[in-house]
């Protein structure tokens, strides 16, 4: 079905359809329904490492972009060139306007330790905003157990923050699932994972955690804030 066809309820529809499918089968219609207006955002996380290997399976030629604020970790950088030797995906860095130099000259030092949600609106949110632009839908690769937050997105519904349709192929999957899928597939991931990191953003915002922790704990940690905003819930899902 092509992706102008397509009504509200009729995502609904497939959504209902595909909540206990493989995320193969999902990434598969996605790339059926949508490709090549079809779009990928990761972070080289675990789940999006998961999804790579999918899609180079299904189609290979699908935009993957990173937004790259400029604090990354070195390792999640490295990790770039590995996907692209073991998949030949080249995952498009997504850069804001300044470099991390120019942006905080101009802010008089950091702002993240200041107003972090206004560092993530200009150092990712813009850029993801222009990164999608003209296209018909993007996956991303959340679970639904991360937070409660988003176990309340669907695997596939309308995002009314960026004006398109969001996949979320792996969002029944479970951590298990996930590192199962990568030990059996020897999928390339962050070896921040092995040093007690559980999820990885930039260097400013991400902390270890001690065993037993919530994977999310590490992420703007002593802040209320749990989410970029990419995943926020005004995100509408149908
Ligand atoms: S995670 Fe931290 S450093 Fe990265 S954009 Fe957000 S506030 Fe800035």
């Amino acid at each position: 079905m092509a992706s102008e066809t397509l009504s509200p309820a009729d995502y609904s529809a497939v959504a209902e359809r595909l909540t206990g499918a493989h995320p193969r089968e999902i990434l598969q219609w996605a790339v059926e329904t949508f490709y090549p207006r079809l779009t990928m955002a990761t972070a080289f996380g675990p789940e999006g490492c998961v999804i790579l290997h999918m899609l180079s399976e299904i189609e290979p030629r699908v935009r993957v972009f990173n937004l790259d604020t400029g604090y990354q970790f070195p390792e999640t950088l490295a990790l770039r060139d590995q996907i692209a030797a073991r998949y030949g995906i080249e995952v498009e860095m997504v850069r804001p306007d300044t470099s991390v130099a120019e942006y905080e000259a101009l802010n008089g030092g950091p702002v993240y330790n200041r107003d972090s949600d206004r560092c993530c609106a200009e150092r990712k949110l813009g850029p993801l905003r222009r990164a999608v632009a003209g296209y018909d839908a993007w996956i991303s690769a959340i679970r639904a157990d991360q937070s409660a937050h988003r176990a309340k997105s669907s695997v596939v519904g309308w995002d009314a923050k960026f004006s398109l349709v969001k996949v979320n192929p792996l969002l029944r999957w479970t951590k298990r699932d996930v590192w199962a899928f990568i030990i059996a597939n020897n999928v390339p991931y962050n070896p921040l994972h092995d040093q007690g990191y559980p999820s990885i953003g930039c260097w400013p915002c991400t902390r270890a955690v001690l065993p037993g922790g919530n994977e999310r704990d590490g992420r703007w940690a002593g802040q209320a804030k749990t989410e970029c905003g990419l995943h926020s819930l005004d995100s509408s899902q149908l």
